[in-house]
């Protein structure tokens, strides 16, 4: 049984998350602060911990650094703020995905689902140096991407650009993260070249550029490889 740590002050969602995970054979633990939510997390070792960033004694964010400080659990954000470098702080605090509010229980299980893999498969094993998309291979050993039998000639930068991506296949990773190990820069300055990159990237890897399948935006927040 998938257990889930729900960290949440709002009653009313609470009793309904409850539910609808029960109902749905997950084992559920609720915490409405991050003081209370530590102490589970440490006592029961939960599979996946579903987070609400505004909680009554701490940001959500410092709940996410206390996690990651000794965890890796899969945390999905529960968040009814818009603003986007508010989830892009929980991103890069250590969260690994975002669901704003209101979202629809329908929509909740195959997330929770999608966190649990990814953190079962992912990062890559060391020994993994293939990397297959129905589009494209990336060859991490040989540094080497082939399309259609053809080799793609990157440049350095799209290439580490395209390997932080591919390593981590399905982490929303941020534009703050990126432009930080490609460019050496935290300073959003050079998010034209992120994009440029990025989308040449597209138009050498993706079948179709304009609706990319691998190479995935995340409006605002970052980008996302999905094989
Ligand atoms: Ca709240």
């Amino acid at each position: 049984m998938t257990r889930v740590l729900v960290v949440e002050d709002d009653p009313q969602l609470v009793r309904a998350l409850v539910i609808n995970m029960r109902a749905r054979r997950y084992g559920v633990d609720a915490a409405p602060d991050g003081a209370t939510a530590l102490r589970p997390a440490a006592a029961h070792r939960p599979d996946v911990v579903m987070l609400d960033l505004g909680l009554p004694d701490m940001d959500g964010v410092e709940v996410i650094r206390a996690l990651r400080g000794w965890t890796r659990v899969p945390i999905l954000v529960l968040s009814a703020r818009q603003a986007s470098d508010e989830k892009v702080a929980a991103l890069d605090a250590g969260a690994d995905d975002y669901i704003t509010k209101p979202f629809s229980m329908d929509e909740l299980p195959a997330r929770l689902r999608a966190a649990v893999r990814r953190t079962e498969d992912t990062p890559l094993a060391p020994e993994t140096t293939l990397v297959v998309t129905d589009g494209f291979t990336i060859d991490l050993l040989a540094s080497k991407a082939v399309r259609d039998g053809h080799d793609v000639r990157l440049t350095p930068t799209e290439w580490h650009l395209l390997e932080i991506l591919v390593t981590d296949p399905g982490r929303l990773v941020t534009q703050k993260r990126l432009l930080q190990e490609v460019w050496g820069v935290s300073r959003n300055n050079r998010t034209n070249c992120l994009w440029v990159c990025m989308a040449q990237l597209r138009r050498k890897l993706e079948t179709d550029p304009a609706h990319p399948r691998c190479l995935i935006t995340e409006p605002g927040m970052g980008y996302r490889f999905e094989r």
